[in-house]
């Protein structure tokens, strides 16, 4: 039967943003619900090896620290639930969630933590490569190509600074692309164009991810020319599919503010969204580092906004 629950804080995602987030609000007194959503834990659990995230010597698994994560969250007094928020109401106060169980939520205050999704090209041979030679992140994985060949696949600037970011570890970077203009702003595409380790094939799209040796690891790339048709094939050890992100917004679309791109628009420098006592944090406000460490500090920045936001409210409810 469903079931109603009230709280100070409603967190809606249990990545590094939203567990950052409840550790913060439940040392704060708040006893805040995180709803964890399909993918409990978040990005991090569909990768291995973490290299990044500060205090780990040693490298670490991403399901295992975002069980950490969880267990740190939970340890200090978040109550954790599984379900997937459906719907949402921040034109009422106290605010309204509705979940796919059809349990309610009631909160004085909520943090939006749902993260964002890469876009893939949707090829199977992708599907099966990937951990294997093909990544969404060039910042995470970039490490293991020192001294290899890699292309990284898009025209925009992420797919640009990815490139760029790769001649750091690789001396033999490619950037394909499906047409023979790019998006990105003119001042990446200058740095790209005058890097001497990036060269860049034009009118190419990906036909297939080629594995080979054992353990299997990417080899090449098939090619097909957008223009003649011809077909071609590049010789790589990884693949980096650059072509966007998806923040995970769409039940907010009308309730908060969002950005052209559908990410949630925050005031700068903080998680304030345009809805007050609604914040943002992670990957879902922020399009331009997506790190874990960089969810987290926003995850930490939210629930303290939130604090300070529901502090105010309880003076005013008694002055
Ligand atoms: P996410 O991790 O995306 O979590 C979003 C959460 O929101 C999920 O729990 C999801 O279930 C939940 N959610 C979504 N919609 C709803 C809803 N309607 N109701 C309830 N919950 C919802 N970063 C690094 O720093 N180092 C790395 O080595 C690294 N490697 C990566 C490898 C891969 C393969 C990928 C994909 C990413 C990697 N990243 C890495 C990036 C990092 O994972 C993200 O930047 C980070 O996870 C973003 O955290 P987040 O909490 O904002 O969102
Ligand atoms: P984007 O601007 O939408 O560019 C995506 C690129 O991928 C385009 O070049 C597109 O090709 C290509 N692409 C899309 N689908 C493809 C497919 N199926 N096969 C092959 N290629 C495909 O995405 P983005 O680069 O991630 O940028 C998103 C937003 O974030 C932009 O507003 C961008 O300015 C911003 N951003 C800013 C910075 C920065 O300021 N430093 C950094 C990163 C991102 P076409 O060009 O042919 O459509």
């Amino acid at each position: 039967m469903a079931k109603t629950h009230h709280t100070r804080v409603l967190i809606i995602g249990s990545g590094p943003a939203g567990w950052s987030a409840a550790i913060y609000a439940a040392r704060a007194a708040l006893k805040p619900i995180v709803v964890q959503g399909i993918q409990p834990g978040g990005q991090l659990t569909t990768t291995t090896d973490v290299e990044n995230y500060p205090g780990f010597r040693d490298i670490i698994q991403g399901p295992w620290l975002m069980d950490e994560m969880q267990a740190q969250a939970e340890h200090v007094g978040t109550q954790v639930i599984y379900d997937i928020i459906t719907y949402v109401d921040f034109s009422r106060r106290p605010f309204q969630a509705v979940a796919d169980s059809g349990d309610i939520f009631i909160a004085d205050a909520v943090i939006i933590a749902t993260g964002a999704q890469a876009k893939w090209l949707g090829l199977e041979s992708e599907t099966l490569m990937q951990g294997k030679g093909v990544s969404a992140c060039a910042t995470c994985d970039g490490f293991f190509y020192r001294g290899k060949k890699v292309a990284v696949i898009g025209g925009g600037n992420t797919a640009v600074e990815e490139a760029l970011y790769m001649t750091n570890h690789s001396q033999d970077v490619t950037l394909i692309h499906r047409r023979d203009t790019l998006r990105a702003e003119k001042i990446l595409q200058d740095r790209l164009f005058a890097h001497p380790h990036i060269h860049i094939l034009w009118n190419k799209k990906v036909e297939r991810f080629v594995g080979g040796g054992d353990p299997e690891g990417l080899v090449a790339i098939d090619l097909r020319d957008t223009v003649t048709g011809a077909p071609s094939q590049i010789a790589v050890d990884g693949g980096f599919v650059a072509i966007g992100h998806d923040p995970a917004t769409a039940i907010f679309k009308g309730q908060v503010e969002l950005d052209t791109d559908g990410y949630v628009a925050v005031t700068p420098g903080t998680t304030r969204t345009s809805v007050s006592g609604v914040f943002a944090c992670g990957d879902v406000m922020d399009r331009h580092y997506r790190q874990a460490v960089t969810a987290a500090g926003t995850g930490c920045m939210a629930a303290l906004d939130a604090e300070r936001y529901l502090a105010a409210a309880d003076f005013a409810a008694t002055a």
